[in-house]
Order: C-alpha cells, then sequence, then structure tokens
C-alpha cells in the first residue's frame, strides 16, 4: 500500500524579485515499509520539502497524502528525526521523560507511556540510560535517544532529516546499521534525507536523486541488497 504521495510538489520562499524557488515539481510515493532515501546537494531543498511533508510551512503547489489523506496541518502519526540532536533534546528532561514527552502531548496515559518508552529505548540499544539526562550522554547516544523518542510515537511515518550528519563517522556506521535493524524488524515507513550519496545507497531500498536546486527529481533507483 502506499503510505505516502507527493504530487507535483512546488516551494517558493518569499515574493517578488527575492522570490526562490526551492523546491519544484516533485512527484513520488513512498510504499508502507519501505526505507526511502532522498539525496541532493546541500541547499537542493531537501529541508524544505520534509518541511511540507511534515505539514510545518504550506507548499506554494501540489498535494501531500498520508495513507490517503490530504496533509493539511501537522498529521497526528508522523514523527520527524532532525540532524541536530543537541537542539531536540530538552537538557532538563530525563531520557525517560525526553521520550515520553510527545507520547504525553497526544494524551497517551502514564503506564502506556513509560511501556513504550522503555521500549523504544531498548530498540535503539539504550535499556540502561532512561534516567541520565542527555547531557551525560555522547552525541551518537542523543541522536538515539531522539529516534527512539520518534519511534515510540509508532508513527505511520518517520521523516528523517540528515540524522546522522552530525555525528563521526565511525559511530555513523553504527547508527546506520542500529537504522537498518530496527526498520527491518518494525516494518516502520522511513523518508530519510542526506547530502551523503554512500549513506542513501547503504541506507535505502529505494533511493530519490535530486537535481541540484529547485529540487525536482532526476533517479529513482530501487536497491537490490546482496543476500545475506
Ligand atoms: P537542503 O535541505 O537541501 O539543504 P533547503 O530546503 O534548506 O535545502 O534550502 C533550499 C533553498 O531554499 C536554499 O537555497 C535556501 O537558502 C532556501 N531557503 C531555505 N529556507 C528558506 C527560508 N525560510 N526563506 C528563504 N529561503 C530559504
Ligand atoms: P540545511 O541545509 O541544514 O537545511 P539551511 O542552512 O538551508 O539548513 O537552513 C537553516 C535555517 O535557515 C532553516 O531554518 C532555513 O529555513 C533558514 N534559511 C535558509 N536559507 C534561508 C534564506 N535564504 N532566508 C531565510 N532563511 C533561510
Amino acid at each position: 500500500a502506499t503510505m505516502l504521495e507527493v504530487s507535483g510538489l512546488y516551494h517558493r520562499y518569499g515574493g517578488g524579485e527575492n522570490a526562490h524557488l526551492a523546491v519544484n515539481d516533485l512527484t513520488f510515493t513512498v510504499e508502507t515499509g519501505q526505507l526511502a532515501c532522498i539525496v541532493g546537494p546541500s541547499g537542493c531543498g531537501k529541508s524544505t520539502m520534509l518541511r511540507c511533508i511534515s505539514g510545518l510551512i504550506k507548499p506554494s503547489g501540489g498535494e501531500v497524502s498520508l495513507h490517503g489523506d490530504r496533509v493539511d496541518g501537522v498529521p497526528k502519526d508522523l514523527a520527524v528525526v532532525f540532524q541536530d540532536y543537541s537542539r531536540s533534546l530538552f537538557p532538563w528532561l530525563t531520557v525517560r521523560q525526553n521520550v515520553e514527552f510527545p507520547l504525553r502531548w497526544h494524551g497517551i496515559g502514564k503506564d502506556e507511556r513509560r511501556e513504550r518508552a522503555q521500549e523504544a529505548l531498548e530498540w535503539v540499544n539504550l535499556p540502561n540510560v532512561a534516567n541520565k539526562y542527555p547531557w551525560q550522554l555522547s552525541g551518537g547516544m542523543q541522536q538515539r535517544v531522539s529516534i527512539a523518542r520518534a519511534l515510540a510515537r509508532r508513527p505511520a511515518l518517520l521523516l528523517m532529516d540528515e540524522p546522522f550528519a552530525s555525528v563521526d563517522a565511525q559511530t555513523r556506521f553504527e547508527l546506520e546499521d542500529l537504522l537498518r535493524k530496527v526498520q527491518s524488524a518494525h516494518g516502520s515507513t522511513i523518508l530519510l534525507v542526506t547530502h551523503d550519496i554512500d549513506e542513501s545507497v547503504y541506507l535505502g531500498d529505494r533511493v530519490l536523486v535530486l537535481s541540484k536546486s529547485p529540487a525536482t527529481i532526476v533517479a529513482d533507483l530501487t536497491v537490490d541488497l546482496p543476500a545475506e
């Protein structure tokens, strides 16, 4: 089944002489259970595209649908992981409180919050840091907490905006492997954007290649993983 359908999406910032066309006529779908990577050079419009999909900005034109419903505002069953983990976690909340925070926001009761948070922390191999504060953890661990927080929501679609661009190379390899494992174990549907071609081919079942600004799709590749 189709989870995400983007059709004829375009977005222009500003108006008149200062108008800047950031995304131009993007059309693609992401199927349920897919890990789709969108790769394109810095500044080509990837973040703008994700902001349109997540309802943070209203696109100048085109349509975005999530499991058949047109996106208008911020959809409840969508979660986003950003590049900058240091700004995305609340420093005054423990890891557990950070993971539970959006669940509380969505009205999920105490016991279930606790259970989901613990489970999500186990998925990212962090079962023992629930009572620590983010600043007591390494950058890679903080980004795992951000991923756990997104997964605890059990989103229909997980959007990831350059999620591994701020960690060192070794940690990036670990996090990429972890994401692949979590995704195949839970059948999560993920759309990840990156400027790193190697990363997109390593991670994606599917790789969409964007041109330089304004973003438009120049290739759509299905990656056949070698048998283990
Ligand atoms: P990417 O995520 O691929 O690096 P962005 O979507 O952040 O690209 O940016 C695409 C283009 O739109 C860039 O030229 C950027 O300068 C411009 N842009 C991004 N955000 C804004 C904004 N809020 N106002 C005006 N221009 C913007
Ligand atoms: P990234 O490449 O990581 O997406 P950018 O450098 O494009 O980040 O953008 C960082 C922030 O600055 C974003 O919130 C974006 O909206 C804003 N921004 C980028 N370019 C412009 C611009 N030309 N005018 C106004 N805001 C911008």
